[in-house]
Protein backbone atom coordinates (compact mmCIF):
# COMPACT_ATOMS: atom_id res chain seq x y z
CA UNK A 1 0.00 0.00 0.00
CA UNK A 2 1.38 3.70 -0.83
CA UNK A 3 3.85 5.35 1.75
CA UNK A 4 2.83 2.22 4.15
CA UNK A 5 -0.99 2.96 5.11
CA UNK A 6 -3.22 0.39 5.68
CA UNK A 7 -6.57 0.82 3.86
CA UNK A 8 -8.24 2.65 6.34
CA UNK A 9 -5.95 4.92 7.07
CA UNK A 10 -6.00 5.48 3.84
CA UNK A 11 -9.91 6.29 3.48
CA UNK A 12 -9.63 8.11 6.99
CA UNK A 13 -6.96 10.41 5.51
CA UNK A 14 -9.26 11.04 2.16
CA UNK A 15 -12.62 11.33 4.64
CA UNK A 16 -10.31 14.64 6.07
CA UNK A 17 -9.76 15.95 2.34
CA UNK A 18 -13.00 15.71 1.20
CA UNK A 19 -14.39 17.39 4.52
CA UNK A 20 -12.08 20.05 3.90
CA UNK A 21 -13.25 20.59 0.46
CA UNK A 22 -17.16 19.90 0.72
CA UNK A 23 -17.99 21.66 4.19
CA UNK A 24 -19.11 19.82 7.57
CA UNK A 25 -22.77 19.88 6.36
CA UNK A 26 -22.24 17.93 3.42
CA UNK A 27 -19.96 15.93 4.80
CA UNK A 28 -21.58 14.84 8.10
CA UNK A 29 -24.77 14.16 5.46
CA UNK A 30 -23.32 12.14 2.58
CA UNK A 31 -19.54 11.07 2.90
CA UNK A 32 -19.12 9.97 6.87
CA UNK A 33 -21.69 7.83 6.91
CA UNK A 34 -19.54 5.75 4.01
CA UNK A 35 -17.08 2.77 5.01
CA UNK A 36 -14.62 1.33 3.12
CA UNK A 37 -14.90 -2.42 2.35
CA UNK A 38 -12.20 -3.20 0.05
CA UNK A 39 -9.13 -1.80 -1.49
CA UNK A 40 -7.49 -3.99 -3.66
CA UNK A 41 -6.33 -4.23 -7.49
CA UNK A 42 -6.83 -0.24 -8.26
CA UNK A 43 -10.44 -0.56 -7.17
CA UNK A 44 -12.21 0.89 -3.97
CA UNK A 45 -16.01 -0.72 -2.83
CA UNK A 46 -17.62 1.98 -0.74
CA UNK A 47 -20.52 0.87 1.50
CA UNK A 48 -23.02 3.17 1.70
CA UNK A 49 -26.52 3.04 3.78
CA UNK A 50 -28.67 3.10 0.61
CA UNK A 51 -28.93 3.73 -3.41
CA UNK A 52 -29.98 7.75 -2.56
CA UNK A 53 -26.17 7.86 -1.71
CA UNK A 54 -24.59 7.11 -4.84
CA UNK A 55 -27.26 8.75 -6.85
CA UNK A 56 -26.39 12.03 -5.18
CA UNK A 57 -22.47 11.77 -4.89
CA UNK A 58 -23.02 10.49 -8.78
CA UNK A 59 -24.60 13.66 -9.49
CA UNK A 60 -22.80 16.17 -7.27
CA UNK A 61 -19.45 14.96 -6.82
CA UNK A 62 -18.52 12.31 -9.42
CA UNK A 63 -14.96 12.32 -9.14
CA UNK A 64 -14.01 13.70 -6.09
CA UNK A 65 -13.51 10.57 -3.77
CA UNK A 66 -11.47 8.96 -7.02
CA UNK A 67 -9.10 11.98 -7.32
CA UNK A 68 -8.69 12.39 -3.45
CA UNK A 69 -7.64 9.19 -3.34
CA UNK A 70 -5.55 8.96 -6.16
CA UNK A 71 -3.53 12.07 -5.09
CA UNK A 72 -2.93 9.79 -2.13
CA UNK A 73 -2.11 6.90 -3.48
CA UNK A 74 -0.60 7.98 -6.96
CA UNK A 75 -2.70 6.06 -9.10
CA UNK A 76 -5.87 6.08 -10.48
CA UNK A 77 -8.85 4.57 -8.13
CA UNK A 78 -12.01 3.05 -9.65
CA UNK A 79 -14.70 3.40 -6.77
CA UNK A 80 -17.88 0.79 -6.82
CA UNK A 81 -20.60 1.72 -4.35
CA UNK A 82 -22.07 -1.29 -2.15
CA UNK A 83 -25.36 -0.68 -0.56
CA UNK A 84 -24.99 -1.77 2.95
CA UNK A 85 -27.84 -4.93 3.65
CA UNK A 86 -30.95 -3.40 5.17
CA UNK A 87 -32.28 -2.28 2.44
CA UNK A 88 -35.68 -3.12 1.49
CA UNK A 89 -36.18 -6.49 -0.15
CA UNK A 90 -38.92 -4.58 -3.02
CA UNK A 91 -36.26 -2.57 -4.13
CA UNK A 92 -33.34 -4.71 -3.99
CA UNK A 93 -35.66 -6.69 -6.24
CA UNK A 94 -36.51 -3.48 -8.35
CA UNK A 95 -32.54 -3.01 -8.83
CA UNK A 96 -31.74 -6.44 -9.80
CA UNK A 97 -34.30 -6.46 -12.41
CA UNK A 98 -33.12 -3.46 -13.89
CA UNK A 99 -29.48 -4.71 -14.04
CA UNK A 100 -31.17 -7.86 -15.79
CA UNK A 101 -32.28 -5.83 -18.20
CA UNK A 102 -29.68 -3.10 -18.60
CA UNK A 103 -26.94 -6.29 -19.52
CA UNK A 104 -29.47 -7.68 -21.27
CA UNK A 105 -29.73 -4.71 -23.76
CA UNK A 106 -26.04 -4.14 -23.67
CA UNK A 107 -25.31 -7.93 -24.77
CA UNK A 108 -27.39 -7.05 -28.24
CA UNK A 109 -24.98 -3.41 -28.30
CA UNK A 110 -28.19 -1.53 -27.16
CA UNK A 111 -27.25 1.33 -24.87
CA UNK A 112 -30.58 2.32 -23.26
CA UNK A 113 -31.17 3.08 -19.54
CA UNK A 114 -33.61 0.64 -18.81
CA UNK A 115 -35.02 3.02 -16.25
CA UNK A 116 -36.67 5.33 -18.60
CA UNK A 117 -39.73 3.77 -19.68
CA UNK A 118 -43.29 4.67 -20.60
CA UNK A 119 -44.65 3.32 -17.97
CA UNK A 120 -42.51 5.55 -15.36
CA UNK A 121 -43.27 8.60 -17.66
CA UNK A 122 -46.06 10.96 -15.74
CA UNK A 123 -47.87 12.40 -18.48
CA UNK A 124 -49.51 16.08 -17.75
CA UNK A 125 -50.50 18.73 -20.06
CA UNK A 126 -47.00 19.83 -20.45
CA UNK A 127 -45.99 16.93 -22.15
CA UNK A 128 -49.06 15.36 -23.30
CA UNK A 129 -47.74 16.28 -26.92
CA UNK A 130 -44.59 15.01 -26.81
CA UNK A 131 -45.97 11.72 -25.33
CA UNK A 132 -48.43 10.90 -27.75
CA UNK A 133 -46.42 11.34 -30.61
CA UNK A 134 -43.58 9.12 -28.87
CA UNK A 135 -45.94 6.24 -27.83
CA UNK A 136 -46.77 6.52 -31.65
CA UNK A 137 -43.05 6.21 -33.36
CA UNK A 138 -42.09 3.65 -30.40
CA UNK A 139 -45.36 1.38 -31.87
CA UNK A 140 -44.90 2.20 -35.43
CA UNK A 141 -40.95 3.53 -36.19
CA UNK A 142 -40.02 4.56 -39.08
CA UNK A 143 -43.70 5.70 -40.30
CA UNK A 144 -45.20 8.03 -37.62
CA UNK A 145 -43.12 10.80 -37.33
CA UNK A 146 -39.99 10.94 -39.06
CA UNK A 147 -37.45 13.14 -37.43
CA UNK A 148 -39.17 13.34 -34.30
CA UNK A 149 -37.26 16.58 -33.00
CA UNK A 150 -38.14 17.05 -29.12
CA UNK A 151 -36.80 19.62 -27.39
CA UNK A 152 -37.25 21.43 -24.11
CA UNK A 153 -35.37 22.97 -20.67
CA UNK A 154 -32.95 21.25 -18.83
CA UNK A 155 -34.31 18.50 -16.68
CA UNK A 156 -37.84 18.26 -18.38
CA UNK A 157 -37.02 14.82 -19.63
CA UNK A 158 -35.85 14.88 -22.71
CA UNK A 159 -33.72 12.05 -22.16
CA UNK A 160 -36.22 10.09 -20.70
CA UNK A 161 -38.59 10.04 -23.17
CA UNK A 162 -36.40 9.51 -25.75
CA UNK A 163 -34.69 6.39 -23.93
CA UNK A 164 -38.37 5.29 -23.36
CA UNK A 165 -38.95 5.61 -27.35
CA UNK A 166 -35.81 3.35 -27.47
CA UNK A 167 -37.52 1.14 -25.16
CA UNK A 168 -41.04 0.58 -26.33
CA UNK A 169 -39.42 -0.55 -29.73
CA UNK A 170 -37.08 -2.77 -28.32
CA UNK A 171 -39.69 -4.54 -26.24
CA UNK A 172 -42.56 -4.17 -29.24
CA UNK A 173 -40.35 -4.87 -32.54
CA UNK A 174 -37.75 -7.48 -31.23
CA UNK A 175 -35.04 -7.89 -33.18
CA UNK A 176 -34.88 -4.25 -34.67
CA UNK A 177 -31.50 -2.46 -33.98
CA UNK A 178 -32.03 0.58 -31.70
CA UNK A 179 -28.73 3.23 -31.12
CA UNK A 180 -28.99 5.60 -28.71
CA UNK A 181 -26.43 8.03 -28.37
CA UNK A 182 -25.24 11.61 -27.35
CA UNK A 183 -24.97 13.92 -29.62
CA UNK A 184 -21.26 14.49 -27.64
CA UNK A 185 -20.61 10.81 -28.02
CA UNK A 186 -21.07 10.84 -31.35
CA UNK A 187 -18.67 13.42 -32.12
CA UNK A 188 -15.98 11.87 -30.36
CA UNK A 189 -16.83 8.86 -32.54
CA UNK A 190 -16.34 10.84 -35.37
CA UNK A 191 -13.24 12.73 -34.60
CA UNK A 192 -11.79 9.04 -33.65
CA UNK A 193 -12.82 7.19 -36.33
CA UNK A 194 -11.16 10.00 -38.66
CA UNK A 195 -8.65 10.21 -36.57
CA UNK A 196 -7.66 6.28 -37.39
CA UNK A 197 -9.07 6.33 -40.21
CA UNK A 198 -11.88 4.20 -39.50
CA UNK A 199 -14.68 6.02 -40.93
CA UNK A 200 -16.04 2.69 -43.20
CA UNK A 201 -16.39 1.24 -39.73
CA UNK A 202 -18.23 4.14 -38.33
CA UNK A 203 -20.63 4.68 -41.13
CA UNK A 204 -21.67 0.63 -41.37
CA UNK A 205 -22.23 0.98 -37.35
CA UNK A 206 -24.70 4.11 -38.16
CA UNK A 207 -26.38 3.56 -40.99
CA UNK A 208 -27.35 0.01 -40.47
CA UNK A 209 -29.72 0.92 -37.06
CA UNK A 210 -33.48 0.68 -37.64
CA UNK A 211 -34.02 3.92 -35.18
CA UNK A 212 -31.34 6.31 -34.30
CA UNK A 213 -32.01 8.24 -31.00
CA UNK A 214 -29.80 11.48 -31.03
CA UNK A 215 -29.29 13.08 -27.38
CA UNK A 216 -29.04 16.65 -27.15
CA UNK A 217 -28.15 17.67 -30.51
CA UNK A 218 -27.23 20.96 -29.73
CA UNK A 219 -23.67 19.84 -29.00
CA UNK A 220 -22.93 19.60 -32.50
CA UNK A 221 -23.47 23.45 -33.03
CA UNK A 222 -20.31 24.99 -34.59
CA UNK A 223 -19.07 21.52 -35.17
CA UNK A 224 -18.80 21.30 -39.15
CA UNK A 225 -17.48 18.00 -39.79
CA UNK A 226 -19.89 16.49 -37.19
CA UNK A 227 -22.50 18.27 -39.05
CA UNK A 228 -21.65 16.80 -42.32
CA UNK A 229 -21.25 13.08 -41.18
CA UNK A 230 -24.53 13.57 -39.18
CA UNK A 231 -26.17 14.78 -42.27
CA UNK A 232 -25.18 12.15 -44.12
CA UNK A 233 -25.86 9.33 -41.29
CA UNK A 234 -29.62 11.04 -41.44
CA UNK A 235 -30.48 10.99 -45.33
CA UNK A 236 -28.94 7.71 -45.76
CA UNK A 237 -31.35 6.26 -42.55
CA UNK A 238 -34.29 8.16 -43.73
CA UNK A 239 -34.10 7.42 -47.29
CA UNK A 240 -34.40 4.05 -45.35
CA UNK A 241 -37.32 4.58 -43.43
CA UNK A 242 -35.25 4.14 -40.67
CA UNK A 243 -36.73 6.41 -37.51
CA UNK A 244 -34.61 9.30 -36.19
CA UNK A 245 -35.36 11.05 -32.92
CA UNK A 246 -33.55 14.01 -32.16
CA UNK A 247 -33.49 15.94 -28.64
CA UNK A 248 -32.48 19.23 -28.36
CA UNK A 249 -32.65 22.23 -25.46
CA UNK A 250 -33.66 24.35 -28.41
CA UNK A 251 -35.98 24.03 -31.07
CA UNK A 252 -33.93 23.74 -34.32
CA UNK A 253 -34.58 28.08 -35.12
CA UNK A 254 -32.46 28.64 -31.88
CA UNK A 255 -29.71 26.47 -32.47
CA UNK A 256 -27.28 28.83 -33.31
CA UNK A 257 -24.29 27.47 -36.09
CA UNK A 258 -25.51 24.73 -37.46
CA UNK A 259 -26.02 24.66 -41.40
CA UNK A 260 -29.12 25.37 -43.20
CA UNK A 261 -29.84 22.08 -44.66
CA UNK A 262 -29.51 20.29 -41.34
CA UNK A 263 -31.37 22.57 -39.94
CA UNK A 264 -34.53 22.15 -42.48
CA UNK A 265 -33.79 18.29 -42.29
CA UNK A 266 -34.40 18.64 -38.51
CA UNK A 267 -37.83 20.42 -39.53
CA UNK A 268 -39.15 17.62 -42.00
CA UNK A 269 -41.08 15.41 -39.59
CA UNK A 270 -42.82 16.51 -36.46
CA UNK A 271 -41.03 19.29 -34.01
CA UNK A 272 -42.66 18.75 -30.21
CA UNK A 273 -41.69 20.71 -27.26
CA UNK A 274 -41.55 20.24 -23.65
CA UNK A 275 -43.04 22.73 -21.29
CA UNK A 276 -41.68 23.35 -17.47
CA UNK A 277 -44.32 21.05 -15.92
CA UNK A 278 -47.26 22.55 -13.53
CA UNK A 279 -47.52 21.87 -9.75
CA UNK A 280 -50.47 19.46 -10.44
CA UNK A 281 -47.72 17.25 -13.02
CA UNK A 282 -45.00 18.24 -10.40
CA UNK A 283 -46.86 16.43 -7.25
CA UNK A 284 -47.76 13.21 -9.61
CA UNK A 285 -44.09 12.63 -10.28
CA UNK A 286 -43.23 13.19 -7.32
CA UNK A 287 -45.97 10.39 -6.28
CA UNK A 288 -44.36 7.96 -8.60
CA UNK A 289 -41.03 8.29 -7.70
CA UNK A 290 -41.61 8.03 -4.02
CA UNK A 291 -44.13 4.65 -5.18
CA UNK A 292 -41.16 3.23 -6.78
CA UNK A 293 -38.43 3.91 -4.04
CA UNK A 294 -40.90 3.11 -1.37
CA UNK A 295 -40.88 6.18 0.43
CA UNK A 296 -43.11 7.60 2.69
CA UNK A 297 -44.19 11.13 2.55
CA UNK A 298 -46.96 13.28 3.03
CA UNK A 299 -49.03 15.30 1.00
CA UNK A 300 -47.97 18.50 2.40
CA UNK A 301 -44.51 17.94 1.70
CA UNK A 302 -44.80 16.58 -1.74
CA UNK A 303 -46.78 19.79 -2.24
CA UNK A 304 -43.85 21.79 -0.85
CA UNK A 305 -41.09 20.43 -2.57
CA UNK A 306 -43.58 20.67 -6.14
CA UNK A 307 -44.30 24.73 -5.57
CA UNK A 308 -40.42 25.25 -4.45
CA UNK A 309 -38.84 23.95 -7.28
CA UNK A 310 -40.03 25.73 -10.10
CA UNK A 311 -39.62 23.46 -13.09
CA UNK A 312 -36.82 21.12 -13.33
CA UNK A 313 -37.75 17.57 -12.80
CA UNK A 314 -33.77 16.89 -11.88
CA UNK A 315 -34.13 19.43 -8.67
CA UNK A 316 -37.29 18.11 -7.96
CA UNK A 317 -35.52 14.11 -7.35
CA UNK A 318 -32.62 15.87 -5.70
CA UNK A 319 -34.73 17.08 -3.16
CA UNK A 320 -36.68 13.03 -3.30
CA UNK A 321 -32.71 12.15 -2.85
CA UNK A 322 -31.59 14.52 -0.28
CA UNK A 323 -34.70 13.72 2.42
CA UNK A 324 -34.90 9.90 2.04
CA UNK A 325 -30.95 10.08 2.84
CA UNK A 326 -31.42 12.24 5.56
CA UNK A 327 -34.61 9.80 7.09
CA UNK A 328 -32.44 7.11 6.49
CA UNK A 329 -30.08 8.08 8.52
CA UNK A 330 -31.88 9.44 11.26
CA UNK A 331 -34.57 7.20 11.45
CA UNK A 332 -37.24 9.99 11.60
CA UNK A 333 -40.28 10.27 9.09
CA UNK A 334 -40.43 12.84 6.56
CA UNK A 335 -42.78 15.64 7.65
CA UNK A 336 -43.44 19.04 6.18
CA UNK A 337 -40.35 21.02 9.23
CA UNK A 338 -37.22 17.79 7.81
CA UNK A 339 -38.39 19.46 4.73
CA UNK A 340 -37.97 22.59 5.17
CA UNK A 341 -34.81 21.94 7.10
CA UNK A 342 -32.90 19.78 5.12
CA UNK A 343 -34.20 21.56 1.69
CA UNK A 344 -33.56 24.84 2.57
CA UNK A 345 -30.41 25.79 0.56
CA UNK A 346 -32.17 24.15 -2.09
CA UNK A 347 -34.90 26.42 -2.24
CA UNK A 348 -35.48 29.14 -0.65
CA UNK A 349 -38.88 31.63 -0.06
CA UNK A 350 -37.24 34.59 -1.51
CA UNK A 351 -36.27 35.66 -4.94
CA UNK A 352 -32.78 33.22 -5.17
CA UNK A 353 -29.43 36.18 -5.52
CA UNK A 354 -27.45 35.44 -8.37
CA UNK A 355 -23.99 33.21 -6.92
CA UNK A 356 -20.99 31.45 -8.27
CA UNK A 357 -22.70 28.26 -7.75
CA UNK A 358 -25.92 29.00 -9.95
CA UNK A 359 -23.41 30.30 -12.69
CA UNK A 360 -21.49 27.45 -12.51
CA UNK A 361 -24.12 25.22 -12.81
CA UNK A 362 -25.43 26.69 -16.01
CA UNK A 363 -22.32 26.90 -17.68
CA UNK A 364 -21.56 23.10 -16.81
CA UNK A 365 -25.15 22.22 -17.87
CA UNK A 366 -24.75 24.30 -21.43
CA UNK A 367 -21.56 22.30 -22.07
CA UNK A 368 -22.80 19.23 -21.17
CA UNK A 369 -19.66 18.90 -17.97
CA UNK A 370 -20.16 18.79 -14.35
CA UNK A 371 -19.64 22.30 -12.61
CA UNK A 372 -17.63 20.97 -10.53
CA UNK A 373 -15.73 20.69 -13.63
CA UNK A 374 -14.84 24.49 -13.84
CA UNK A 375 -13.08 24.68 -10.13
CA UNK A 376 -10.55 21.75 -11.07
CA UNK A 377 -7.18 22.62 -12.85
CA UNK A 378 -7.91 21.07 -15.79
CA UNK A 379 -6.70 22.58 -19.46
CA UNK A 380 -8.64 20.66 -21.93
CA UNK A 381 -9.76 23.49 -24.85
CA UNK A 382 -13.67 22.28 -23.84
CA UNK A 383 -13.30 23.14 -20.21
CA UNK A 384 -11.16 26.34 -20.30
CA UNK A 385 -13.25 27.61 -22.54
CA UNK A 386 -16.60 27.08 -20.34
CA UNK A 387 -14.31 28.40 -17.27
CA UNK A 388 -13.53 31.35 -18.95
CA UNK A 389 -17.32 32.26 -19.61
CA UNK A 390 -17.99 30.91 -16.25
CA UNK A 391 -15.76 33.47 -14.73
CA UNK A 392 -16.95 36.30 -17.23
CA UNK A 393 -20.24 35.73 -16.59
CA UNK A 394 -19.79 35.96 -12.86
CA UNK A 395 -17.88 39.19 -13.40
CA UNK A 396 -21.02 40.76 -15.36
CA UNK A 397 -23.75 39.46 -13.02
CA UNK A 398 -22.49 39.44 -9.49
CA UNK A 399 -20.61 41.88 -6.95
CA UNK A 400 -17.73 39.67 -6.61
CA UNK A 401 -14.23 41.03 -6.37
CA UNK A 402 -11.83 39.37 -9.08
CA UNK A 403 -9.85 37.49 -6.32
CA UNK A 404 -13.39 36.39 -4.99
CA UNK A 405 -14.14 35.14 -8.57
CA UNK A 406 -10.65 33.42 -8.39
CA UNK A 407 -11.22 31.54 -5.77
CA UNK A 408 -14.56 30.06 -6.49
CA UNK A 409 -12.74 28.65 -9.45
CA UNK A 410 -10.58 26.24 -7.02
CA UNK A 411 -8.30 28.67 -6.17
CA UNK A 412 -7.30 30.96 -9.21
CA UNK A 413 -5.43 34.02 -8.52
CA UNK A 414 -7.11 37.52 -10.18
CA UNK A 415 -4.83 37.67 -13.17
CA UNK A 416 -6.19 34.37 -14.21
CA UNK A 417 -9.87 36.20 -14.07
CA UNK A 418 -8.89 39.28 -15.32
CA UNK A 419 -7.37 37.35 -18.48
CA UNK A 420 -10.67 34.82 -18.76
CA UNK A 421 -12.51 37.93 -18.80
CA UNK A 422 -10.40 40.10 -21.47
CA UNK A 423 -10.60 37.15 -23.65
CA UNK A 424 -14.28 36.19 -23.47
CA UNK A 425 -14.69 40.07 -24.27
CA UNK A 426 -12.81 39.90 -27.44
CA UNK A 427 -14.31 36.57 -28.62
CA UNK A 428 -17.39 38.40 -28.33
CA UNK A 429 -16.79 41.19 -30.46
CA UNK A 430 -15.44 38.30 -33.17
CA UNK A 431 -17.21 35.59 -33.11
CA UNK A 432 -20.99 35.06 -33.02
CA UNK A 433 -21.55 31.62 -31.21
CA UNK A 434 -19.59 33.34 -28.03
CA UNK A 435 -22.14 35.88 -28.45
CA UNK A 436 -24.47 34.36 -28.71
CA UNK A 437 -23.46 31.56 -25.64
CA UNK A 438 -22.99 33.98 -23.36
CA UNK A 439 -26.51 35.57 -23.96
CA UNK A 440 -28.28 32.34 -24.01
CA UNK A 441 -26.69 31.19 -20.29
CA UNK A 442 -26.83 34.79 -19.05
CA UNK A 443 -30.57 34.70 -20.07
CA UNK A 444 -31.30 31.29 -18.13
CA UNK A 445 -29.18 32.51 -14.94
CA UNK A 446 -31.57 35.36 -14.95
CA UNK A 447 -35.31 34.09 -14.79
P1 LIG B 1 -33.47 16.30 -19.76
O1 LIG B 1 -32.85 15.26 -20.62
O2 LIG B 1 -34.60 17.02 -20.44
O3 LIG B 1 -32.50 17.27 -19.16
P2 LIG B 1 -34.13 14.05 -18.12
O4 LIG B 1 -34.83 13.20 -19.10
O5 LIG B 1 -32.75 13.68 -17.76
O6 LIG B 1 -34.16 15.59 -18.54
O7 LIG B 1 -35.03 14.14 -16.80
C1 LIG B 1 -34.52 14.48 -15.55
C2 LIG B 1 -35.10 13.55 -14.52
O8 LIG B 1 -36.47 13.82 -14.38
C3 LIG B 1 -34.98 12.09 -14.92
O9 LIG B 1 -34.62 11.33 -13.80
C4 LIG B 1 -36.36 11.73 -15.40
O10 LIG B 1 -36.68 10.38 -15.13
C5 LIG B 1 -37.24 12.65 -14.61
N1 LIG B 1 -38.43 13.03 -15.36
C6 LIG B 1 -38.55 14.01 -16.28
N2 LIG B 1 -39.79 14.10 -16.75
C7 LIG B 1 -40.50 13.15 -16.12
C8 LIG B 1 -41.87 12.73 -16.16
N3 LIG B 1 -42.76 13.34 -16.96
N4 LIG B 1 -42.24 11.73 -15.36
C9 LIG B 1 -41.36 11.13 -14.55
N5 LIG B 1 -40.07 11.47 -14.44
C10 LIG B 1 -39.63 12.48 -15.22
MG1 LIG C 1 -30.88 14.99 -21.14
Amino acid sequence: MAAGLSAEEIWQKSLSKIAEKVGESTFDLWFKPMKLTQLKDKAATLEIPNRFFRDWIEDYYPTIISEIMEGLLGYTVNIKYKIAEKEDAALKKLDSKLETRRTKLASRGIYLNPKYTFNTFVVGPSNQFVHAAAIRVGENPGFAYNPLFIYGGVGLGKTHIINAIGNAIVDQHPGRIVHYVSAEQFTNEVIAAIRHEKMGEFKEKYRNVDALLVDDIQFIAGKTTTQEEFFHTFNSLYEKQRQIVISSDRSPLEIADITDRLRSRFSMGLIADIQPPEVETKVAIIRKKVDMEKMVISDDVAYFIATKVKSNIRELEGCLIKLGAHASITGMPIDINMARNVLKDLISDEEKPITVDIIQKAVGEYFGMKAQELKTKKRTKEVANARQIAMYITKQLTQLSLSEIGRSFGGKDHATVIYACKQIEDKRGRDETIKKTVEYISKKIKS
